[in-house]
């Protein structure tokens, strides 16, 4: 329905705003455009309505060449949100509602007809289409502000970031409010905005921007699972991978509970015996009473074989360890800060009571995004097409 062909814009001055893009949008979806700010957002959604007109390459609407109409008409065709919404104060919120239709010569009955249709479906009072803007809250008038693009019997709507200055509450609200309606008025609905959450909520597509160029478009369930780069991931954030499972909170609840560990006095072979038996490179090094000294791992040992004895001789003490009662969103994030494979748990007198690797955290992971169904095994299987979730892992 819409379609970019190697679109650039430079502005005077020689800023490249927006470069080559080329990318189609199907009738009836919901693209969110993410990005950090001066991406070319907004660049590129005012070019779709011609409030900025390209400097190179072509925009077709049902296959049509936008710059070989008029763009006043084009504009009056396509509905256009705002964050300051831009209700007009002198116009009642019934005349803002079917403002564009009045634009089209629809008649007065049917507009207010199309009115009292649009209020109703926003449950907002008719007695409310005689007040003036200011009448409203500011989130009554936002919700103006959507029926009023919703009104018009446009295909099209431009979302600028209009949930941006609202309150968590009524922005999410809204969100509802504008995928409902997307959806049972069989609209295409380009939005930006620089929120993660509100683009995985309400898009069927999001278009990932980064310095004037599109990295990644692809579905939400995609972006997840495949995210295209580091930059991407960021975007997404590691921690929410984790959100969605609310009931794992701390890291006692998914270690492994048998950490293989070793005490001071063993020596050198019987670690590596035990090493052998239970195919571990790495050995917990703990005292009688369980508390956790350090580690040993087969590199150490080879380096100092000749001098060492005991496991004592070879302890490395620079252990990274969490407690049992830490958050496991917290933990992760410090796995792959620290990029080490694995994890010493301990409770609050420093013992050692499991560890946590990274193939468990994989697992969580895994578990999130794509279900109880798909096991380790078979996303390993699938690991050629799912680089970002590894990469974050390794
Ligand atoms: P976003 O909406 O992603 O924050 P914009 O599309 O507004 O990004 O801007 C993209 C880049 O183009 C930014 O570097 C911005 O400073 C620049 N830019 C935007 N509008 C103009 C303009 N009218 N003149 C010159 N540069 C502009
Ligand atoms: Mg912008």
């Amino acid at each position: 329905m819409i379609e970019f062909k190697q679109v650039s814009k430079i502005y005077k001055g020689g800023k490249i705003a927006v470069e080559d893009l080329s990318f189609s949008i199907e009738e009836g979806e919901f693209i969110c455009f993410i990005g950090t700010s001066g991406s070319g957002k907004t660049t590129t959604m005012r070019m779709i309505n011609r409030m900025t007109e390209p400097t190179s390459g072509t925009i077709l609407i049902n296959d049509e060449d936008i710059h070989k109409e008029n763009a006043v008409t084009l504009r009056r065709k396509i509905g256009y949100v705002i964050q300051n919404v831009g209700l007009l104060p002198h116009l009642t919120i019934g005349e803002n509602i079917t403002l564009v239709p009045q634009l089209l010569n629809v008649e007065k009955e049917k507009r207010q007809a199309i009115a009292k249709k649009m209020i109703a479906l926003v449950d907002l009072p008719e007695e409310m289409l005689a007040r003036y803007p200011h009448e409203l809250s500011g989130g009554q008038q936002q919700r103006i502000g959507v029926i009023r693009a919703l009104a018009a019997d446009q295909k099209v709507i431009l979302m600028d970031e209009p949930f941006g200055a609202l309150d968590p509450i009524t922005r999410d609200t809204l969100q509802d409010l504008v995928k409902d309606l997307q959806v049972r008025l069989g609209k295409t609905i380009v939005f930006v905005t620089h929120d993660m959450d509100e683009a995985l909520k309400l898009a069927s597509r999001i278009a990932i921007m980064s310095e004037g160029k599109i990295i990644q478009f692809d579905t939400p369930d995609n972006i997840l699972r495949h995210p295209a780069n580091a930059f991407v991931e960021e975007l997404l954030g590691a921690d929410r991978l984790l959100q969605t499972k609310p009931d794992i909170t701390t890291v006692g609840q998914v270690m492994l509970a048998h950490a293989v560990s070793i005490t001071p006095e063993k020596s050198l072979a019987q670690a590596i015996s035990l090493m052998r038996e239970k195919r571990v490179d790495t050995l917990l090094v703990v005292d009688e009473a369980q508390v956790l000294k350090g580690f040993i791992d087969i590199e150490s040992i080879d380096a100092k074989r000749k001098t060492a004895t005991s496991v004592g001789d070879i302890l490395n003490t620079q252990v990274f360890y969490v407690q049992q009662s830490a958050l496991l969103r917290d933990t992760l994030q410090r796995i792959l800060k620290r990029g080490v494979k694995y994890v010493p748990v301990t409770d609050s007198k420093k013992r050692l009571v499991g560890i946590l690797t990274r193939s468990s955290l994989v697992d969580i992971v895994y578990d999130v995004i794509f279900g109880e169904e798909e096991t380790l095994q078979e996303a390993a299987a699938n690991q050629e097409a799912t680089p970002g979730i590894t990469e974050v892992l390794k």
